[in-house]
């Protein structure tokens, strides 16, 4: 245990505050002292800010002038261990510590007192005057004995307005209390009976059950095909957490925190853990950070950001659909949740499954050099079997204009609609149309702030940037030639393809599922559960279908463009086509009933599309991992990509060419700068954007020449730079 520190009123204390200042605040410590990792409120010029006493002060500051902490926060103190874990997650991702501590404490009010409400209960007088509302009133409190509901829950429970109970509390026949709001989670019981595993699942279940017992830090990749029980399988390892009174995170890309895995959830422990999300509110929050804190949470289910809740004695963390791109923040502070997993597991010795069916190149290597262990589950569970994947060569297919399901692919789709059974159409592209063209003069409409296409929404008749957000009617007239009317999408979206489908297939039922067509993720899931249940013979979806859902009438799925994503200079591209086919393909029955997967393709001789087709993994695996080998590119060297931007291109620029020329830091680890060049999205919002990468051998201490490399450099005017280490885009 760490024993930490205790400063006695008066001594100096250094107080890191969420205010972008570089550097620790020297106070005094508050009447009573205070422990180290307090959260306390300081001033700070005329304000009060949150702070956390990080260590002793540095006392190389007028002592006379040194202020006292205000008050010490009725919350637990930051323990040593995230303490450190922020430290080296700063230093990992060049982020300042100001940056960090936001990140811990995002929840609201952790200063004030425990939130209370108001409850009502049955009070000892009686009214002067009663009115059959208020014998509904009396009488429903008496029929639940000496319980107490909120007013909203009384008022309902009687079938009266609000103000009626009020008037009663007024007359103290019912009595109003204050009770706390942040109650403790119910308790998850592991010892409740699981499914009956098999082999396999036993032997996985063992080994991590194992792997817990021990205590000790360490990485499990638990690979298997969707529906092979990779969930049952952890789940037993969180079981074994809980029997060892440690805390369970389990993390989900967002979309994939559906109600389907909750109810999974309660049915094996008994109760709903805490959910942590971009959808929980604030109160609930605030709830699950204070719980955490004092270990009356002992299993947080949550988007990445969980990952920054202050447990108290977390031993196990499993990054599900570990692949996922989304795990990786992409602005803010950049940081990818399964690398930050594994640093603060090993910091408090947990252990870390990485689940996917398709994991990412690094983790496949950090494997294959015995750096995690691995366990695999090879078999789908019960008679689900892996679906047939064949691709359609497009090139023989006879396409009429404009259209893009091929004759083989809807009489396919025409087979299973006869067998009541469900297909997914995948195409991953928002909108109607990618491109909308001006077949009088060729101009291509074009985002006004940004450099970047605009797509056309037909299902919000907009024009949409998808790199700002900015939006715009569908123009009538030609913006550059002032043609009238000859304005023509250019290529599918999936608005476009589900067009398309219901003039091919006028008899079905359709459903169109896009991130962008529905006001709110929770809209979404909704529709998704929907789905599952059966209302839809044709879904027509993007890449958010691929994540984690159960469509157990599903039993085809068609790819309309498998090409894709091959065209992009991006180095994962071939990765991430790889498990972006194979997981949507996985769609593909999930129960009782056999799956296909058809790949539409231009170039079905392509490695990658061969790979995906025939399923040889290793070989995939081996293959792309000797290019990246050569290549001296991740996970065989570094990378962090520099981007400068800036509404004057100019200054841009000369900034880029100033870092290039003095890249003496770079290059004393055996490290390069390429650029500057123009990003690939050369302006967002009006502003320039020009992109360095450096590339580095695998041991160099990156970050810190970095950091060496950028600390002497003042940025002029609206100049802003970011550094993104191991970075996943390259926009
Ligand atoms: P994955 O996480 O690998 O996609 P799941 O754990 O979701 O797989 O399992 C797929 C489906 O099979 C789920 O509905 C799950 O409840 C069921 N299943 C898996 N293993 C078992 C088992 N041993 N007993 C009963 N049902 C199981
Ligand atoms: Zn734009």
């Amino acid at each position: 245990m760490d024993d930490p520190g205790y400063f006695d009123e008066g001594d100096l204390v250094a107080v890191l505050t969420a205010q972008p200042l570089d550097r620790l605040l020297d106070y005094k410590a508050p009447e009573g002292g205070c422990f180290q990792g307090a959260f306390v409120e300081v001033p700070l010029g005329p304000r009060k800010v949150l702070g956390v006493v990080w260590g002793p002060g540095r006392g190389d500051y007028d002592r006379s002038k040194i202020r006292s902490v205000i008050r010490v926060l009725d919350v637990a103190p930051m323990r040593a261990e995230m303490q450190s874990f922020l430290g080296r997650a700063a230093d990992y991702t060049l982020t300042p510590m100001s940056a960090m501590l936001r990140l811990a404490t995002r929840a609201p009010g952790l200063g004030e007192p425990p939130s209370m409400r108001k409850i009502y209960r049955l009070g000892d007088t009686t009214p002067d005057r009663m009115t059959k509302a208020r014998t509904r009133v009396l009488e429903a409190l008496r029929d639940y004995g000496g319980l107490a509901f909120t007013l909203k829950e009384l008022a309902e429970m009687a079938g009266v307005t609000p103000s009626v109970v009020k008037g009663l509390a007024k007359q103290g026949a019912v009595r109003e209390e204050d009770s706390p709001r942040d109650l403790p989670f119910p308790h998850l019981d592991p010892d409740l009976p699981g499914k009956v595993l098999t082999e396999d699942q036993q032997v996985g279940a063992d080994a991590l059950r194992a792997a817990i017992r021990s205590g000790r830090y360490g990485t499990t990749l638990l690979k298997g095909v969707t529906g092979s029980g990779k969930t049952e399988v952890y789940l037993e390892a969180v079981a074994e957490a809980l029997r060892m009174g440690r805390q369970a995170l389990v993390l989900l890309p967002e979309i994939a925190l559906t109600a389907e895995f909750l109810t999974r959830v309660e049915a094996r422990f008994g109760a709903r853990p805490a959910e942590w999300h971009s959808g929980a509110t604030m109160t609930e929050r605030r709830r699950i950070w204070r719980m955490v804190g004092q270990g009356e949470a002992q299993l947080v289910v949550g988007a990445r950001s969980a990952l920054f809740l202050p447990f108290r004695n977390l031993g196990l963390i499993i990054v599900d659909e570990e692949h996922d791109t989304s795990y990786k923040q992409e602005d803010g502070v950049l940081y990818n949740a399964r690398d930050m997993a594994v640093l603060r597991a090993a910091i408090c010795g947990a252990r870390v499954v990485l689940a996917s069916a398709t994991p990412s190149l690094e983790s496949w290597a950090n494997a294959e050099a015995g750096k995690y262990d691995r366990l695999e589950l090879t078999a789908r569970f019960g008679a689900a079997v892996l679906p047939e994947m064949r691709a359609i060569d497009m090139r023989t297919e006879k396409m009429p204009a404009a259209s893009w399901i091929s004759p083989s692919l809807r009489q396919t789709v025409t087979d299973r609609l006869g067998k009541g059974e469900q297909s997914l159409l995948f195409i991953n592209r928002r909108g109607y149309a990618p491109v909308t063209l001006c077949r009088a003069c060729g101009q291509q409409i074009g985002c006004d702030h940004c450099d970047a296409r605009m797509v056309e929404h037909r299902f919000l008749k907009r024009l949409m940037c998808h790199q700002c957000g900015e939006t715009k009617p569908i123009p009538e007239i030609c913006p550059s030639c002032k043609a009238e009317d000859r304005l023509a999408p250019v290529g599918p979206g999936i608005e476009r393809l589900a067009e398309e489908a219901e003039a091919t297939f006028p008899d079905a039922k359709i459903a169109v599922l896009s991130s962008d067509m529905f006001g709110s993720a929770r809209a979404l899931k909704a529709k998704i559960e929907e789905i599952a249940e059966g209302d839809a013979d044709i879904v027509i979806g993007t890449q958010l279908v691929a994540k984690g859902h159960n469509f157990p009438n599903l039993t085809l799925v068609g790819v309309i463009d498998a090409d894709l994503g091959l065209q992009g200079s991006d180095l994962r591209a071939a990765e991430r086509t790889f498990q972006l086919m194979r997981q949507v393909a996985g769609r593909a029955g999930r129960a009782e009933r056999p799956g296909t997967a058809l790949l539409q393709s231009f170039q079905p001789e392509h490695p990658v599309i061969r790979a995906i087709l025939s399923g040889d993994e290793t070989g995939f695996w081996k293959a792309e991992a000797a290019e990246r080998q050569a290549a001296g590119v991740p996970p065989f060297g570094r990378m962090a990509g520099i981007v400068l931007s800036g509404t004057d291109a100019g200054q841009v620029f000369d900034l880029g060419n100033a870092m290039a020329r003095n890249d003496m830091a770079i290059r004393q680890i055996g490290a390069q700068v390429f650029g500057p060049a123009p990003a690939p999205i050369a302006r967002i919002r009006g502003r320039h954007r020009v992109r360095l990468l450096v590339k580095a051998p695998k041991g160099a201490a990156l970050q810190e020449a970095i950091s060496r490399w950028i600390a002497p450099l003042r940025l002029k005017g609206d100049l802003r730079l970011s550094v993104d280490v191991d970075p996943q885009s390259f926009y």
